[in-house]
């Protein structure tokens, strides 16, 4: 029976210390301010956004709102951006995507200047993170080495298999995971006899975008079991890219979904806010 890794808890306790910092700061006279971006109504962005105002509430961050309606053309919205890139009481800047078709992503992102970057999304942050220099980390694989850490499960010397190699999750995950000094594997959707590799990790990412594919075929007896997957059931459950009741009995330890990753993106992203605030 697995240990189950409580990302609420967690996630809660950097949220804590995160509105320590907040507070002592502001005691020395520094506001901190995000700024988010919303471009359009899509439901499931107004969802994050919405949650990652609130947390900014919560810890004693400013954030300062732009709903940008979905007919707002790249020019307005890299406009808006250098606007705010020159504004030295916006210590974060967040676009949340994904932007409508008409927008081309890479150009919004590489226009927030690095040191706002607190999605860790620009190329200039992407960089420092593979030559390990010090930037910004992208929230969620940053708040997956969170999870290990405060859970004390060793990445040292440990097998370690990423399923994905997106450029949000699964590539940072696996530079990060190295980082620590585990052995790291990455798959994919052209990868052979992935039941195989990912029977061979100590701890395995799973990041693969399909609902509950992950059973215990692929899992070693004793694995640590990190899911990054959201999806939502017919009967609007959420669940993982792990089938959860199936994999529990065999891994070590296991993150669930709801209260796992999810919870954990948004305190990096806070934690990022904080930290850019403090260099
Ligand atoms: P992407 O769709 O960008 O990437 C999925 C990856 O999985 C790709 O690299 C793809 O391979 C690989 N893949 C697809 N099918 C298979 C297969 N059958 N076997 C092996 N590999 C396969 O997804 P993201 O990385 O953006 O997100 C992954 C999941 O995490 C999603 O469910 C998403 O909703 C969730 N998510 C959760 C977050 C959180 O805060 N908890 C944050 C971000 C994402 P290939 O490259 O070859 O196509």
């Amino acid at each position: 029976m697995a240990f189950v890794i409580d990302g609420k808890k967690i996630s809660q306790e950097i949220k804590e210390e995160l509105k320590e910092q907040v507070t002592a700061l502001r005691e020395e006279g520094k506001e901190i301010a995000l700024a988010v971006i919303q471009v359009g109504e899509d439901p499931a962005s107004s969802v994050y956004v919405g949650n990652k105002k609130k947390a900014c509430a919560y810890i004693g961050i400013r954030s300062e709102s732009y709903e940008l309606p979905e007919t707002v053309t790249q020019e307005e919205l890299i406009a808006l951006i250098e606007r705010l890139n020159r504004d030295d009481k916006i210590n974060g800047i967040l676009v949340q995507l994904p932007l409508p078709d008409h927008i081309d992503e890479d150009a919004v992102i590489k226009s927030i200047a690095p040191s706002k970057d607190v999605d860790g999304f620009h190329p200039e942050s992407v960089g420092a993170l593979l030559i390990g220099q010090a930037g910004f980390l992208p929230c969620t694989p940053a708040g997956i080495i969170q999870l290990l850490k405060r859970s004390n499960i060793e990445i040292t010397g440990k097998e370690c298999v990423v399923i994905g190699r997106s450029n949000i999750v699964g590539k940072p995950m696996a530079v990060l995971l190295l980082r620590e000094n585990g052995t790291v594997t990455i798959t994919h959707s052209r990868t052979r006899n992935l039941k195989e590799v990912c029977k061979r990790a100590d701890i395995l990412v799973v990041a693969v975008g399909k609902p509950k594919m992950i059973n215990r075929e692929y899992v070693k007896e004793g694995a640590t079991v990190i899911d990054v997957g959201i999806h939502r059931n017919a009967e609007n459950k959420l669940c993982g890219d792990v089938d959860y009741e199936d994999v529990f009995p065999v891994a070590g330890a296991i993150t669930p979904v709801p209260g796992g990753v999810g919870p954990m993106t948004i305190a990096m992203l806070m934690n990022n806010c904080v930290s850019g605030a403090m260099h």
